[in-house]
């Protein structure tokens, strides 16, 4: 110690060795200042806190470590700490070396050493007590303003604390409840409970979210979760305990609602469980009747696909004579007996065709065949069929196609073809006056797929608004009792919109009783870019070369009234015939005759149509006569089952005069 006087005595100095020691050891700063406020020594604690040497420290006065405070300057304090004897006590802050500061807890004393005054300061370093401290203030200020109740009690029950959250909870303020006894919050029915709860606390248990119900000042009871902890004094020992209780009435109002809701799904589901059960049986009762109707619609088919053939083969006989009569010389009356007999088989033929298509769409027969065709040709026979039954009606004809439109296209020309066939003969059945028009436009192009849309567009009777919506099923007409003025099955549309969904494409109208309709048919097709010709050309050459006489037949048929027929219009055409009853007799005939084409019937005694066909194809010298199926099974599809099966093509019974003619020029 610097400027502190010391004498010889013995004991003296070895007192202030143990001074000197106290002092420099001192956990607290201790600094002695002159009058002036300048330091005359500091301790370690002093060097370590304000971050100086003692050199430096000894420079300094009390300006340089003291923030400056207005209210208590050194020399006030140096007055005061002279003035009492027990010095003065303030709080401060400190500046080290760095320029940060610190909270200290200073007490000087004025001291007059050799009759010069001195400061002695004793200086605490306060923050960590002050951060306790607010930290007590913070922890205070929220158990206070929390949501939740926070009590405490001692270990006879008596309230001790109560927060703002236990107030809103129960309704009693601080002043009203503590002292009081907890049980005043504890319905009687649940009386036992504060004992259980402080025999629980006494054994230093913790309590963790008990759902129970506690009485409000207002007398209501709440629904509250509580959690209870002990709470210890200095010493270890348990003294009371703490309750943190929460208001669950909603959350219990909540679960309630839940369960209920819960058990009303539950009895929605049992309900469900129960139609499930029921449709399931229901399913399979229909799976059955599904099965069973399957089987009743396969066999209904194989019907009407064997009444048509049965009915197809005398009718056959009757257009075929109807054709050779036509031939001969008849009467103006007799000419005008044969046009009607023709018309009425014509028209059984085509209910027979339609119901025979109908039947093959719905036990899903019908296939779509993508071949090459030329949609000219069918387009210049529509346009031709129109404008001559225009011409007979007394009706205006118009027709456009677009010039964009290509016409070697890849699709099924045969269903194209039916669908508007079907649109123009209901234009040309439903108008007696005014006009039909045919158009044909492109109405896209990507790539080699073009889109088409033909409409057909009549001023006839029209549809009424009521039947709209009918006219696509199966059987429907307009009117019952049209059905004497206009005939038909009532299945052309059913059909034509079965053939265009086939291939993608759609059909609608427009129309308004009494003044016409416009039937629409779009579709896409891909323009065929090979070479082949078209196979499935409805155009046959027109004039008949008077070379034909030159080239054999062979007609194989077992039905003597179709052999007569085919040969007598194959004798009128100007072609050289033979016959042969069945297969065997035909294979026979083959070996000594130079045939050019053979007309095969399908089903024979003896040797049927296929089998024969093999075995021609297998000889080498005739694998390539064309062979042309005859037979009554003339549904979609069988074209290309007789192809299979070697045959080179198919005219199906009863065919007419012109179509023979068609063929024959087509293979000869
Ligand atoms: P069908 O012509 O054999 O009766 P469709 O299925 O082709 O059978 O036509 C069903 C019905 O739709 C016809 O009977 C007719 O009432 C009505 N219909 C069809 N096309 C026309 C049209 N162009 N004008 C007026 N009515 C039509």
């Amino acid at each position: 110690m610097g400027n502190l006087p010391s004498k010889k005595n013995p004991l003296i100095t070895d007192k202030l060795e143990i001074y000197k020691n106290m002092f420099e050891n001192s956990k607290d700063i201790i600094l002695l200042f002159d009058i002036n406020g300048n330091l005359i020594d500091g301790n370690l604690a002093a060097l370590k806190s304000y971050g100086y040497s003692k050199s430096e420290l000894l420079q300094k006065n009390i300006s340089h470590i003291r923030i400056k405070t207005e209210s208590l300057t050194f020399k006030k304090q140096f007055q005061l700490a002279a003035n009492s004897k027990e010095g003065v006590e303030f709080h401060t802050f400190h500046v080290r070396k760095d320029g940060s500061n610190f909270p200290v807890e200073v007490k000087s004393v004025a001291l007059t050493i050799n009759s010069e005054k001195i400061i002695f300061s004793v200086i605490r370093d306060i923050s960590k007590r002050l951060i306790s401290e607010s930290e007590l203030r913070i922890l205070a200020s929220i158990v206070e303003y929390s949501d939740d109740a926070i009590i405490s009690k001692n270990l006879n029950g008596i309230l001790t604390s109560w927060n703002n959250g236990a107030k809103i909870l129960y309704g009693y303020t601080k002043e009203e409840i503590i002292g009081k006894s907890l049980s005043v919050l504890i319905p009687p029915k649940n009386s036992d409970e504060l004992n259980v709860i402080l025999d629980k606390i006494k054994l230093g248990e913790k309590i963790d979210h008990y759902e129970t119900t506690r009485l409000r000042k207002d007398g209501k009871e709440v629904f509250v979760s509580i959690s209870v902890s002990p709470i210890r004094d200095i010493y270890g020992n348990i003294c009371g305990a703490s309750t943190i209780a929460r208001d669950i009435t909603e959350t219990i109002k909540k679960g309630k609602e839940l369960r209920e809701k819960y058990d009303e799904l539950s009895a929605v589901y049992e309900e469900l469980i129960a139609t499930e059960e029921e449709l399931r049986t229901n399913y399979e009762q229909l799976e059955e009747s599904k099965a069973a109707a399957d089987k009743a619609n396969i066999a209904k088919t194989q019907f009407l696909a064997n009444m048509s053939h049965e009915i197809r083969t005398p009718l056959n006989g009757i257009i075929g004579t109807i054709d050779l009569l036509n031939l001969t010389n008849l009467t103006n009356e007799q000419l005008e007996y044969i046009t009607m007999l023709k018309s009425s088989s014509n028209i059984l033929l085509h209910t027979i065709n339609s119901i025979l298509d109908i039947s093959k769409i719905e036990a899903g027969k019908y296939e779509v065949v993508t071949k090459p065709f030329d949609l000219k040709v069918i387009i210049d026979r529509i346009i031709k069929e129109l404008s001559l039954a225009c011409s007979k009606n007394g009706l205006l004809f118009k027709y456009n196609v677009d010039s964009s439109l290509q016409f070697n296209l890849l699709g099924d020309s045969l269903k194209l073809n039916q669908i508007l066939t079907n649109l123009i003969s209901n234009a040309i059945k439903f108008t007696q006056n005014g006009y039909i028009s045919f158009n044909a436009s492109k109405t896209s192009q990507i790539g080699n797929k073009i889109g088409i849309k033909f409409s057909v567009e009549d001023s006839g009777i029209g549809i009424k608004d009521t039947f709209k919506n009918q006219i696509f099923k199966k059987f429907v007409q307009q009117d019952s009792s049209y059905t004497k003025t206009y005939q038909g099955t009532g299945l052309g549309l059913a059909i034509s919109k079965e053939l265009a969904k086939m291939m993608d494409g759609d059909i609608w109208f427009e129309s308004k009783s009494g003044e016409g309709s416009t039937f629409y048919f779009s579709i896409e097709l891909d323009i065929d870019t090979s070479d082949i010709t078209s196979a499935n050309s409805l155009v046959a050459a027109d004039v008949i070369s008077p070379d034909n006489f030159k080239n054999t037949i062979l007609v194989v048929e077992d039905n003597e009234i179709n052999m007569k027929i085919v040969s007598s219009m194959i004798k009128k055409l100007g072609y050289n015939f033979i016959t042969a009853g069945n297969g065997m007799d035909a294979i026979n005939l083959l070996k000594n005759n130079d045939v050019k084409l053979i007309l095969m019937d399908v089903q024979m005694p003896i040797l049927n149509g296929y089998d024969t066909t093999k075995i021609i194809r297998n000889n080498s010298s005739n694998e390539n006569i064309p062979i042309v199926a005859m037979t009554a099974y003339s549904m979609v599809g069988d074209r290309e089952l007789f192809l299979e099966n070697g045959m080179t093509d198919y005219i199906g019974k009863p065919f007419e005069f012109d179509k023979l003619k068609e063929l024959l020029s087509k293979y000869l």
